[in-house]
């Protein structure tokens, strides 16, 4: 097409109001929330951006499979649609449905890990890893060292460090690594994406010393549009085949539906080892329910099956990540530091540079959340040291690599004024930055704190 603008390739049908409050009123209902966004009621919220996660539009042809949905408890008609779209586009042998991503990891993990064993991805997702340390295995992120540096631009900054891996499974050994991971797009490392290079040598790596390779796969849409744009040799591919080549590469599939499925919930474990796949589905009847519905009722899966063919339409995509690349570049424009070049579910505000007077201690990241909420009734989430950080013996935060504010875009959902009006909102709240105060935790939680924390601004 000879223009230029990139419209949403979709009509609304239905709407959802939103509901509009002042600094005030926000003001009261922050503090009520202990400063945690995670703790805000969502009607309190204008523009949510907390994740793209079980957030998406459904379309009404997913709309019309709820209402095709088999329910039957065993053998349901929907499962075998679900499986089959699963399948002709991992090509994986078992598919093992469950209620969301970190039920598929909880069992791959309860039966692959325990203590003395590693676990290597380039950046473990949050709920990966604590499903890895929950067995008392360890998760190591092996991310290059590009991916490290937010204002360096490159195509692939979601890519593994190939000789660090190597030097891992050397130093670990390999009988102590039961699998390697990979993440695509690389959610905590700002949604960068993985080159089918990376995939294909972390493959031969892996397979020179008989480690399987796993791929959380929760955006891999994403990552083949991505692939398509950027890698030479597969900008005449559809995206289709370029996943079909990612997942051809892999022995074992973990995936979030809530992301490039396009649903509100669900998930999968696909694999190929017999075995392996038995006792999976062992513990899956134990914990998610019989293996051809897994946690979900049969109109999930239905929507699911639908979803996955949806998110791998080229006009969709196309809209996807140059939706997310506007929003990159006004804030670039404007001179918000945000991890370069923008990735493809959201865009992560450098909090470092943003807030460069206001120590890892304080909580840099915290404080730009909680500014966006106030400014606009933005709700976004810190990815640094709230999330990330750990103690020393001595009870000392051992802060994050990165500290991070994240504005994940829910997909079909907001429309690009309302892109427009978060340009504003943030841009307003930079120039005010100096004027921005570190926070204190007053309450966490043993494991994943970041979402019940409770915090205090400090005054000075
Ligand atoms: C969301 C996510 C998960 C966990 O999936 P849930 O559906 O939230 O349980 C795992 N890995 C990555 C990369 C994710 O983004």
């Amino acid at each position: 097409m000879k223009y230029k603008t990139i419209i949403e390739p979709f009509k609304i049908k239905s709407v959802e109001p939103i509901r509009f409050t002042n600094r005030e009123e926000r003001e009261v209902l922050l503090k009520e929330a202990g400063y945690n966004p995670f703790m805000l009621h969502s009607d309190d919220v204008l523009v949510d951006l907390l994740t793209d996660s079980g957030t998406s539009a459904m379309s009404s042809k997913q709309w019309a499979g709820i209402m095709e949905g088999d329910e039957a408890y065993a053998g349901s008609k929907s499962y075998y649609r679900f499986e089959a779209v699963v399948r002709s586009i991992t090509q994986m042998k078992h598919i093992i449905p469950t209620h969301q991503g970190r039920a598929a990891e909880k069992i791959l993990f309860s039966i692959v890990g325990g203590p003395g064993k590693y676990f290597p991805n380039n950046t473990h997702f949050d709920t990966t890893r604590a499903n890895i340390e929950f067995t008392g295995s360890e998760a190591f992120d092996l991310l290059n060292e590009v991916g490290k540096h937010p204002e360096i631009r490159a195509d692939f900054k979601g890519n593994m460090d190939l000789e660090k891996l190597e030097a891992f499974i050397n130093e670990k050994g390999a009988e102590n690594i039961p699998l390697c991971l990979i993440t695509v797009t690389n959610n905590s490392g700002g949604g960068q994406p993985v080159s089918m290079q990376n995939i294909r040598e972390t493959k031969q790596l892996c397979s020179k010393y008989g480690i399987p390779l796993f791929i959380d796969a929760c955006r891999f849409a994403e990552n083949a549009y991505f692939i398509k744009l950027r890698e030479k040799g597969y900008e005449n591919k559809t995206p289709l085949e370029i996943a079909q080549e990612m997942f051809s590469y892999a022995d074992g599939v973990t995936m979030s539906a809530k992301k490039d499925a396009l649903v509100n919930i669900g998930g999968f474990l696909a694999l190929n080892d017999d075995e392996l796949a038995i006792k999976c589905r062992n513990l899956l009847i134990v914990t998610e329910g019989f293996v051809t519905y897994g946690g979900l009722a049969g109109r999930d899966l239905e929507a699911v099956a639908q979803g996955l063919l949806e998110v791998l339409d080229e006009h969709y995509l196309q809209y996807r990540i140059r939706s997310v690349e506007y929003l990159g570049e006004k804030l670039i424009a404007a001179g918000v530091p945000i991890i370069e070049p923008p990735g493809g579910h959201a865009i992560y505000i450098d909090a470092k540079r943003f807030v460069n007077h206001i120590p890892p201690e304080q909580y840099p990241g915290q404080s730009i959340v909680c500014e966006l909420y106030l400014e606009g009734g933005i709700r976004a989430v810190e990815i640094g040291s709230v999330m990330f950080g750990k103690y020393d013996n001595q009870g000392k935060l051992i802060p994050a690599m990165m500290e991070l504010v994240r504005l994940a875009i829910p997909r079909r959902v907001y429309t690009q004024s309302h892109v427009d009006f978060l340009i504003e909102v943030i841009t307003e709240v930079y120039k005010k930055r100096n004027e921005l105060k570190g926070y204190k935790i007053i309450y966490e939680a043993p494991i994943l704190r970041h979402f019940t924390a409770k915090f205090e601004p400090l005054m000075q």
